[in-house]
Parts: C-alpha cells; structure tokens; sequence
C-alpha cells in the first residue's frame, strides 16, 4: 500500500495548469525522484502535498485516507513535511528557534512547551549544526542553512519528508554530503521525495524518478530505464522497439549495396497492403525527389548523400512516432547538407514527428532543434531548451 498517492492532481493558474491530471505514489521506505525542468511544476505538486495550494481537482491521499481538504497543520500532524525550495529563515532568531518554531502550530506554544528544544536540538545534531546551533543564520555558510532548513522539516517527525531542489546553490561537496545525508534518511525509514530539475543529480540516490514537463507526468520508472510513452523498452528486443514507432537512422547506414532504391525502402514493408507501400513510397519519393529518379538504382551506385536521404527515407516508410538520427550529416558537402535539413523540417512539420538528432555539426543541430542535451564524454553537462542553450553555452561551442 502506498504512503502516498496522488490522483489526477490538477492545478491552474489562470489559463497555465502547474499540474495537469498528476498521477503517482510515493511508496514506505522510497525515494522517488521528481524531475523536470524549470517550470514545469514540481514546487506547485509539492505546494498542492503539504497544502500550501488548493488543487483545482484531485485526490491526495496519505496513509489512504484523503487529505486534500485538510489544513497544512493537520497534514503535518499525520506526517508530512516539506523542505522548500527557497529558505527563508528568521534572521533573528537563532538556528535552534528556527528550528523550534517551525515545529510549533502556534507561536506563543514556544513558552510552554518544554520538549520543543529537546526535539529541535536532535534535529539539529542530526544534520551535524550543533556547534551551530546559537548562532543567527547569516553567520552560516549557505549550505549550512539549507542543512537548517532540513532540520526544520524533520525537527516535524514526518513519515513523509518532501525535498524540493535541496541541492540547488550548492557546491559538488556540499551536493554529495547532502546527498549522504537523504540516503541516510532513507534508511531511518523516512520515505522521501526528492525534486530536482537534473536527472543526473539524483539518479543515483532514488529508488524511482517520475519526470514532468509542462505540468504533466512525461515518463515514470527506475533511474536507468529507458521509457517510452511511459513503458519501460530496456528490456525489449529492437524489432519489438521498432513496432512501438521508434525508427532508427544508423550513421554507417547499413543499406542493402546489391538491392536497388526501392527494394531498400520496401524491405520492411512486406506485411503491408500493396495500395498502403504506394502511398508511403510516394509520400518518401516527395520528400527527396532524387530517390524517385534512383528507384531501380543499386543502393551501391549512389553517391554518399544520396545514400544518407535513402537510409532517412527507409525509416520514414515504417511511418515511425520518432526518429533516431545518428550523424545524418557525416561527410556530405553543403548542397546535400541543404535537402537534409528540408527533410527534418517535413518531418518535424508535416508529419508531426519527434526527432532525436545525434549531431556534432552545431550549425545544422541548431536550424532543427526545440531543445539540447549536450555530451562530454559521456556526461551529460547541459539539459535545456535552444534559446538557453544558445544564451549559456552556445558560444563556447560555436567558437
Ligand atoms: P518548478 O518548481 O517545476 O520550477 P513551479 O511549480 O514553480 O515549477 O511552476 C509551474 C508553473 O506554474 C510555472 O509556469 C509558474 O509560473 C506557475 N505558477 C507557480 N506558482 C504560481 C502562482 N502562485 N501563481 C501563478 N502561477 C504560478
Ligand atoms: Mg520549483
């Protein structure tokens, strides 16, 4: 049974829905990972959890009963605390009243209540601030106050503790200690959902990623699987990946040399009724004209451009969801260059397809793309979109 779960959690902001028919749990003893860009509403999810918003609809439940219709207090009285984004301590009061009113429901409980600095210092010793506890927090280094802000959120007991962007501002030590930390939390039994906008920053700590853009959930599953509209393909064999509307555009082509234009392009088509290949060939032939003109042509005999559009054009008789193109541009002079580049945008415009471009010719990637990830040896250094891309790192790179 899970702690958590949330279902078709919507929430608008005047004509923007922050979260658009959500639906996910957070199991006992996890950490689920939230990732997604900025904006894409994972601070507002979090908001909707802990009670800080009203959703436009949906259910929240915890423990399985229904909380959505509660008051933060009483959220927080069945087990469920947030560390926010941005911390806005009291500048003061010291790191330990910090800690202590964030546990109290009503401010002036503080002069009663004895064991509110015994639970407020474990807190603390907890996250290693105890030499730190009576100093004011601008005193502390930066990541001692996000440390601060955890101590707030667990100083609560929760069963549930939501992390949002814990490691945003942090240096890459201050990101492992912390990192440490959350597994550590993990294995008091706490259930955690940490969000980030990188998956590489949390990929190995969670248990589970649900990724959104936009508002909605775009895929859901364990840190090295490969989701596709939201199944898992890691495991499938690639003819089966192919049925699923993936098509592939190797770099070394792989064309059949002795097999004419139209025999490559018709290969995978067999099980095809003769009227449906015609219209598919025609609707190829129209998107690179010279492959018309080659039709019984050995695939041999074509010159290395001509090649490259007959290797796209085979992908694209299979009438593919996506497209995976590795390097279409490898070792073709600038007129080829040129049909290429009308293909990708016939694809991306009329026949509505997702193009995934593996390309180290920056200037082509450019013309084609919504949004980057950029590699380094193997290490994925940039996740944005083009515009961001181009106004952080672009000109680096195209230097
Ligand atoms: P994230 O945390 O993923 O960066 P947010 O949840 O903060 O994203 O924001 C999601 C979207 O909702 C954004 O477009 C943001 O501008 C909008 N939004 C968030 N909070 C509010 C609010 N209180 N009023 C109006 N719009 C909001
Ligand atoms: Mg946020």
């Amino acid at each position: 049974m899970p702690l958590l779960e949330v279902v078709n959690l919507e929430k608008r902001f005047g004509g923007i829905y922050a979260a658009n028919n959500v639906n996910f749990e957070v199991n006992e003893h996890e950490i689920l990972g939230l990732i997604g860009p900025n904006g894409a509403g994972k601070s507002t999810i979090m908001h909707l959890i802990i009670g800080l918003y009203k959703p436009t609809s949906g259910i929240i439940k915890f423990e399985s009963k229904e909380i959505q219709h509660l008051s933060i207090h009483e959220r927080i009285k069945r087990g469920i605390a947030v560390m926010f984004q941005h911390s806005r301590p009291l500048s003061r009061q010291t790191v330990l009243e910090n800690i202590k009113l964030a546990i109290l429901e009503d401010k002036f409980q503080l002069f009663f209540k004895k064991d509110v600095e015994e639970q407020a210092m474990q807190a603390a010793k907890k996250l290693g601030l105890e030499t730190m506890a009576h100093k004011y927090p601008s005193e502390l280094p930066f990541g001692e106050v996000r440390k601060m802000e955890l101590a707030k959120a667990l100083a609560l007991n929760p069963k549930l503790l939501l992390l949002d962007e814990p490691f945003a501002g942090l240096s890459h030590l201050e990101v492992e200690e912390f990192s440490q930390l959350i597994k550590e939390l993990k294995e008091e039994d706490f259930s955690i959902v940490l969000v980030d906008h990188n998956v590489k920053a949390v990929k190995n700590i969670v248990d589970r990623i649900v990724a959104i853009h936009a508002g909605k959930i775009i895929a859901c599953g364990t840190p090295d699987e490969v989701i596709w509209q939201g199944k898992s393909i890691k495991h499938l064999k690639t003819a089966d990946i192919v049925n699923l509307g993936i098509a592939f555009v190797p770099e070394t082509r792989e064309l059949f040399k002795y097999m004419s234009v139209e025999e490559n392009l018709t290969l995978a088509l067999q099980k095809l009724k003769k009227d449906e290949i015609k219209h598919r060939l025609e609707e190829v032939y129209s998107i690179f004209p010279r492959l018309s003109e080659r039709k019984k042509q050995p695939a041999s005999t074509l010159s290395g451009g001509e090649q490259q559009m007959l290797t796209i054009a085979r992908a694209l008789v299979q009438k593919p969801k996506m497209i995976v193109l590795d390097e279409p541009t490898l070792g073709l002079a600038p007129v080829v260059l040129e049909d290429i580049s009308k293909a990708l945008e016939y694809m991306y415009r009329q026949m509505n397809l997702t193009i995934l471009l593996g390309e180290q010719n920056l200037y082509f990637a450019l013309k084609h793309s919504d949004r980057v990830y950029l590699l380094e040896h193997g290490n994925l250094i940039c996740d944005c979109t083009m515009d961001e891309f181009l106004e952080r790192i672009g000109e680096k790179y195209l230097a």
